[in-house]
């Protein structure tokens, strides 16, 4: 089954993307991952989008189809979680393109759903395990041991996003309403989309989405 995590950022499709992948066996595709790998490792690319992500506006639709374009040979029996991808509508045009190809098919698209306000509450107290990639929050999640990641044990890998930061996020907000948001109605029309409520504990929101997906 492949599915779409549709919504803003810090609906927490991240979140719900990790939970899909222990629980299920699903494979996570997130483009905004796999740029931030580019730049760790300093590739050409990696360099190219730096600026543009610290901004918070859309790196370009070629580079982020061809990352999603590599990856979708990968072994994923129980289906890939597009993550923060599409974000246009070249781009979902792309995906439908691309997965057509390899005689797959798109499941649906779950609208995650989350009130502007909680949304910048959410992503300025973010940050995740740099060993694993768990997520945390200031005020919402934090570690059981302060410094020290409850899912694989290491001490002082946690880091926070250069681009949840109030500016950058209202740039991302912005980026979301005006190129992504269409593809609400593009599912919409194609009967894939499911809106579930994204504003609720971890657990309520894993419940509406495995119930939305019959899981
Ligand atoms: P994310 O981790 O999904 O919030 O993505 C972080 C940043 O990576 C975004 O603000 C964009 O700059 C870039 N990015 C990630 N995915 C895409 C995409 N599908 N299209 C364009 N830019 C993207």
């Amino acid at each position: 089954m492949n599915i779409i995590l549709l919504g803003p950022p810090g609906a927490g499709k991240g979140t719900q993307a990790h939970r899909l992948v222990a629980e299920q066996g699903m494979v996570q595709l997130s483009t905004g991952d796999m740029l931030r790998a580019a730049r760790t490792s300093g590739t050409e690319m990696g360099k190219q989008v730096a600026a543009v992500m610290d901004r918070g506006e859309l790196v370009t639709d070629e580079i982020v189809i061809g990352l999603i374009a590599e990856q979708l040979d990968s072994d994923a029996s129980s289906g890939f979680i597009f993550d923060g991808f599409p974000r246009t509508l070249t781009q979902a045009d792309a995906l439908g393109a691309l997965l057509e190809s390899k005689g797959q098919t798109l499941e649906a698209v779950v609208e995650m759903q989350v009130d502007d306000e909680a949304l910048v509450e959410r992503i300025t107290g973010r940050f995740t395990c740099g060993a694993c990639g768990t997520g945390y929050h200031d005020s919402f999640k934090k570690p059981d041991v302060e410094g020290k990641c409850d899912n694989c044990g290491a001490e002082g890998t946690f880091k926070r996003r250069p681009d949840d930061n109030e500016d950058a996020l209202r740039t991302r907000l912005f980026a979301y309403y005006k190129d992504t948001s269409p593809l609400i109605g593009y599912y919409y029309a194609k009967d894939k989309l499911k809106r579930i409520d994204g504003l609720g504990e971890i657990e309520e929101v894993a419940g509406q989405i495995n119930t939305a997906l019959d899981l």
